[in-house]
């Protein structure tokens, strides 16, 4: 997979040279690419912002940069992602989505965010096939690259190869509609806490239906949006604890 990131701030960017990341970049499974937006000005100062339109505080990014980095980076099959705090909500539902596609180019906002007409020209263009604002949830960040590290790593880790032992990825949070259950390892009893027993009862059946209870219960407990969401048609099948 191919992922072009521009920004402002290369350098925020540079914890995806480590462990999993890291190593996907170098073994070719992760062709991922950091540019900076100011590469595409032409003014002495570099400019990427312009105060806004019709007043009020703050700077807006300018459309020639960003129009001139998708010249250089967009291909047919490139998928803007644009991350806002009015875009589609992350999920491991849309990382899985985005997963699937060969080229991923996330746009990092600053300061009140791109001109609007970036993104309808982007839609427009035939050499983008789409564009996806994402919001990573309802607060608001300094700039998009926080939110392009959480996305590049979730969708990075889908990809086939990426973890050593892809399995984990089918147990976690999120991959049946549930929260995980509680993990544990040795010692079996630390500073006065003990292990559940059935985890160390060796009785596999046993095992998997008390991490299937304790999925629901702490689902049921923490995110019952996720189980309602989970029972609504097309959702995820929630089986009922043995
Ligand atoms: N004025 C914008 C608004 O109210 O929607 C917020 C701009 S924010 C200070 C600057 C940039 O940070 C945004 O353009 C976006 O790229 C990024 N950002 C901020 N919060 C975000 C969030 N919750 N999810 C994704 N990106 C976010």
């Amino acid at each position: 997979m191919r992922v072009d990131i521009v920004t402002i701030f290369p350098a925020y960017l540079d914890p995806l040279t480590l462990s999993l990341p890291g190593k996907a970049r170098e073994s070719g499974l992760l062709d991922l690419r950091v540019h900076d937006l100011r590469e595409w000005t032409h003014d002495r100062h570099r400019t990427v912002d312009d105060t806004p339109y019709g007043g009020g505080a703050g700077m807006v990014m300018k459309p020639e940069p960003w129009g001139e980095a998708l010249d250089a980076l967009a291909t047919p099959n490139t998928t803007v992602v644009v991350p806002t705090p009015a875009g589609r909500p992350f999920s491991q539902a849309l990382a899985r989505e985005l997963a699937t596609r060969p080229h991923l180019l996330v746009a990092c906002g600053r300061y009140e965010g791109i001109d609007q007409r970036v993104l309808d020209h982007a839609a427009a263009r035939p050499d983008v096939a789409e564009v996806v604002e994402v919001s990573l949830g309802d607060y608001v960040l300094n700039g998009g690259e926080v939110a392009a590290l959480a996305i590049v790593e979730a969708v990075a880790r889908l990809q086939p190869g990426f973890m050593g032992n892809a399995a984990s990825l089918a147990e976690e949070s999120h991959e049946d509609g549930l929260l995980e259950y509680p993990v544990y390892t040795k010692p079996a009893s630390w500073r006065g806490h003990d292990v559940p027993d059935v985890l160390l009862s060796g009785d596999h059946a046993a095992i998997a239906s008390w991490r299937h209870e304790q999925s629901q219960r702490r689902t049921a407990e923490r995110r019952p949006d996720l189980l309602a969401a989970a029972s609504l048609p097309g959702g995820v099948e929630v089986r009922p604890s043995v």
